[in-house]
């Protein structure tokens, strides 16, 4: 069997054409555009870069972005008070903080000074408890991203065995309940497991969110499995390894093209849908 390829280029435009008729319909009517304010502490260059695409792709797509940026020594009072003048201001809908920030600043404090009808990166506590329980809120971006390339391949999630291998606060724990929300089994994995193998090879949809070059084996899928590949290291490599995994899973998402496009346009998405929430 050689999978077929979950493209996540095209589920994300698709998407994204979807958001900037929404923001152009917003923008008719609310006599403005959607806003992102985008938070930048220091001055690390993969930051520096998200942050700009981010701003970009927002731009191409009809919403305004708010750039804040801060300098390397902020305190996390400094943050917490910029925030929250964000979170007050009625002129923003999306705040996103980009991670990580220095050591000396407390994130979780930052990021529960973002409104929770602004926290359109899904950071915030209520975001995650809202999200576990299956109520209305906002996801965090990469995990709505991959449930979004699921559904656009009509995966049948329902009575079936997920395993996602990595629990990180926005990457493997919220998948896993998502998935469970849509009825899986769900068993998670990490770096204190064991049996990964064994487990891996007991799943009908893997989730790899590890940041470990190739670390899922090809020859552990069981054949016919549904492989989502978050993983993104140095040289455009994944989680997965590829070139096997192909010839067992019957669908995989490429690394790069499979689900790094969607998290922006999630994000995108939200702001959208923050706004519309104002009007
Ligand atoms: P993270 O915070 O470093 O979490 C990694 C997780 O992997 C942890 O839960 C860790 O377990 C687990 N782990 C580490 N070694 C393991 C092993 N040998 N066996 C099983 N589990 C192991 O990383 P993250 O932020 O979730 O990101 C994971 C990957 O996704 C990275 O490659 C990152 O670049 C990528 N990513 C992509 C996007 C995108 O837009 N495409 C977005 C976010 C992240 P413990 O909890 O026990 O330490």
């Amino acid at each position: 069997m050689t999978a077929g390829t979950i493209d996540g280029t095209a589920v994300s435009r698709k998407l994204l054409a979807e958001t900037a008729e929404r923001a152009a319909a917003f923008t008719e009517k609310a006599g403005r555009a959607p806003c992102l304010a985008t938070v930048l502490v220091g001055h690390d260059p993969a930051s520096e870069t998200y942050v700009k695409m981010k701003r970009n792709r927002s731009r191409k797509n009809g919403i305004t972005s708010r750039a804040v940026e801060l300098p390397e020594t902020t305190t996390t009072d400094e943050l917490v008070a910029v925030i929250t003048e964000l979170s007050n201001d009625p002129e923003v809908d999306g705040i996103l903080l980009q991670h990580p920030v220095p050591a000396q600043i407390d994130e979780r404090a930052a990021f529960e000074a973002i409104a929770p009808g602004k926290d359109v990166d899904g950071v915030t506590m209520y975001s995650f408890a809202a999200m576990a329980f299956d109520l209305p809120g906002f996801h965090s971006c990469t995990p709505g991203g991959i449930m979004r390339l699921l559904d656009a391949y009509d995966v049948e999630l329902s009575g079936k065995h997920a395993v996602v291998v990595g629990r990180s606060p926005i990457l493997g724990k919220p998948v896993g309940m998502l998935l469970l929300n849509r009825h899986a089994t769900v068993t998670y994995c990490h770096s204190r497991t064991t049996d990964l193998a064994d487990q891996v090879g007991r799943a009908d949809v893997v989730v790899a969110a590890v940041g470990k070059p190739e670390l899922i084996k090809g020859e552990w899928l069981k054949p016919g499995a549904v492989v989502i590949d978050a993983g993104y290291n140095p040289g455009n490599v994944g989680d997965v390894e590829q070139s096997v995994a192909a010839e067992r899973a019957s669908l995989i998402t490429p690394v790069p093209g499979g689900v790094g496009p969607m998290t922006i346009a999630v994000l995108l998405e939200q702001t959208v849908s923050a706004a519309e929430a104002t009007i």
